[in-house]
């Protein structure tokens, strides 16, 4: 090897170590938001915390780029957003925050590798929790779990961890304790290094460090800061940690199979520098990915292979109403990439020069000059990128990455245009739409002339999808729901399989069998009906 081969070697690994690329899931409120602006803080991003949030209110922030999440004051769109924090590089995957979400937010999931999971210390486990924490079981994503708003009334602290067990069916380890709670809330004992961390609000609220006094907890004594009652049961409580909790350890944690607990104050940044020292220590760095090269044949591409290699996992258009234009959002695998590189299309099997990529940072798209595995870019996409394309430096032969989940959707509907002299337009939206993963289309399983079916895993992806037909293609639209609840893809030979009446068998836009049912109860009906099918919520 050349000395600039060895040094780009090495460098190569260098920067893959230091890369942290995560995504926070939580139930709308929980304090996601609040949590990603502090990591800002601490990070040295933003002077005074309060920026992200000001989303919500008049100023909105780079991440809301569709006119309609500035009317809702909600971010429909993921975006990335990368910054260093003490020597790593952090590539922040944002999901959605809204109520109703969309296959957008499995497939981001899919471009991280651990996920912090907030939790409202007085709701516990919400239904949007459990969901996203579904979507990252299926992979075995390291989860950290954050129990937040301690200083607001909330549950018991060993309650909340025997629900995230119970609910979520992961062990969960508590990596610190809280001392008080709710208005007494003060501090954070470090399980691992047995101190104690007592902090002060300081006069700038939350948009500043808290003031914070250190000792350890064994040599701590009552004193006017902390009363007699409230050291002795964080010392009984850890006590009883110490005999009955599950103890924590990395290789667990990085198979999935236990969450380390965290506790805090995301509003008043109490305990939420412990969890960033945590995560920057325990978070693994990318690592080795699958890939396919036949149906059935499966390699594994390490992150400091010096073939650059990444995979598409969203698409979005529009972005900028200045340029109209659409971004492909890839995560980077292996190697490096360097600007104005020219990379192989492996679906298309053709070569292309990639020009201008991006990273996205805030509100200015900054232009990359090399990027790491871990890190994304969103690449100006002249309709030559669909969900799950591989794109490599060549040399790898034939693999692809693409095997993104697709789960099954729950909401129907048809679309039609008010003025049928936009059909045109409309089906080209449809179409674009369900390229870039927005929708599903479905069509009747005999019928291959009839309107197609859209569907979707959240309603407000329909909302969207209306939204843009009449602002980007000019077609103004009615919507039709269909009564269904819920779908499965079937398994098995479609010509036996006992349908149940209401149900309706279509076909997915790849012609997998699918069946839309109008209720769980029917799903359970059709699964007992019909023992040599299989009826599968993701494919
Ligand atoms: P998201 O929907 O998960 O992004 O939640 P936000 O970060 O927007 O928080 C929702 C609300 O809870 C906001 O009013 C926050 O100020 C508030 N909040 C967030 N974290 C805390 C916390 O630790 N304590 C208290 N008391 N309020 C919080």
């Amino acid at each position: 090897m050349s000395v600039d081969v060895q040094a780009l070697a090495a460098r190569l690994v260098t920067e893959t170590k230091r890369r942290r690329t995560f995504a926070i899931i939580s139930h709308p409120d929980a304090g996601k938001t609040t949590l990603t602006e502090k990591l800002l803080l601490y990070s040295g991003m933003i002077r005074t915390a309060g920026m992200v949030a000001g989303r919500k209110s008049d100023k909105a922030a780079a991440s809301d780029w569709m006119g309609m999440e500035q009317e809702r004051g909600i971010s429909i769109t993921s975006s990335a957003m990368q910054f260093v924090f003490k020597d790593v590089v952090i590539n922040i995957l944002d999901t959605p925050g809204h109520q109703d979400f969309s296959e957008d937010t499995y497939r981001t999931l899919t471009a991280a590798d651990s996920v912090i999971m907030v939790i409202d210390a007085a709701k516990g486990v919400e239904p949007q929790t459990r969901k996203l924490f579904d979507a990252c079981r299926l992979r075995k994503i390291p989860v950290f779990t954050l129990v937040n708003k301690m200083d607001q009334p909330c549950r018991d602290p060993i309650d909340l961890m025997a629900e995230v067990e119970d609910v979520l069916g992961i062990q969960a380890s508590a990596l610190d304790w809280p001392v008080g709670r709710g208005r007494e809330f003060q501090g954070i004992v470090d399980r691992r290094s047995g101190e104690m961390h007592l902090y002060t609000r300081s006069a700038a609220g939350g948009s500043a460090k808290p003031e914070v006094t250190t000792e350890l907890l064994a040599d701590a004594t009552p004193s006017d800061r902390l009363d007699e009652a409230t050291l002795t049961s964080v010392r009984d409580e850890l006590e009883l940690l110490e005999a009955a909790g599950n103890p924590f350890s990395l290789d667990a944690f990085r198979a999935g199979a236990v969450t380390p607990v965290f506790f805090g104050s995301a509003l008043t940044n109490f305990g939420i520098e412990l969890l960033f020292d945590a995560f920057i220590e325990l978070a693994p760095s990318p690592s080795a990915r699958p890939a396919h090269i036949s149906e059935d044949e499966e390699i594994t591409i390490d992150p400091t292979d010096s073939m650059f290699s990444a995979y598409v996992f969203k698409i979005q258009a529009n972005m900028d109403p200045r340029h109209r234009d659409c971004l492909a959002f890839l995560r980077i695998n292996s190697g490096r990439f360097e600007k104005d590189m020219t990379i192989r299309h492996h679906r298309l099997n053709k070569k292309i020069r990639l020009s201008r990529p991006h990273t996205l940072m805030a509100d200015d798209r900054g232009t990359v000059d090399e990027a790491y595995p871990g890190d994304i870019l969103g690449v100006i996409n002249p309709g030559l990128f669909a969900i799950g394309d591989t794109i490599s430096s060549g040399g790898g032969g034939d693999f692809g990455f693409g095997q993104l989940p697709q789960f099954q959707p729950e909401h129907f509907a048809r679309v039609r245009p008010d003025d049928t002299g936009k059909r045109k337009g409309m089906d080209k939206g449809v179409s674009q739409l369900a390229t870039e993963g927005a929708i599903q289309v479905l069509r009747e399983w005999n019928d291959k002339g009839a309107f197609p079916l859209l569907a979707a895993v959240g309603r407000l992806q329909f909302e969207v999808l209306q939204y843009r037909l009449e602002d980007e293609y000019g077609a103004k639209t009615s919507l039709e729901i269909l009564p269904f609840a819920c779908s499965a893809w079937l398994r098995g030979e479609v010509q036996s399989f006992r349908k149940p009446t209401s149900a309706r068998l279509v076909r997915d836009q790849f012609e997998r069998p699918m069946v839309l049912f109008t209720s769980r109860w029917e799903k359970s009906y059709a699964r007992e009906q019909n023992p040599d099918h299989e009826l599968v919520d993701y494919a």
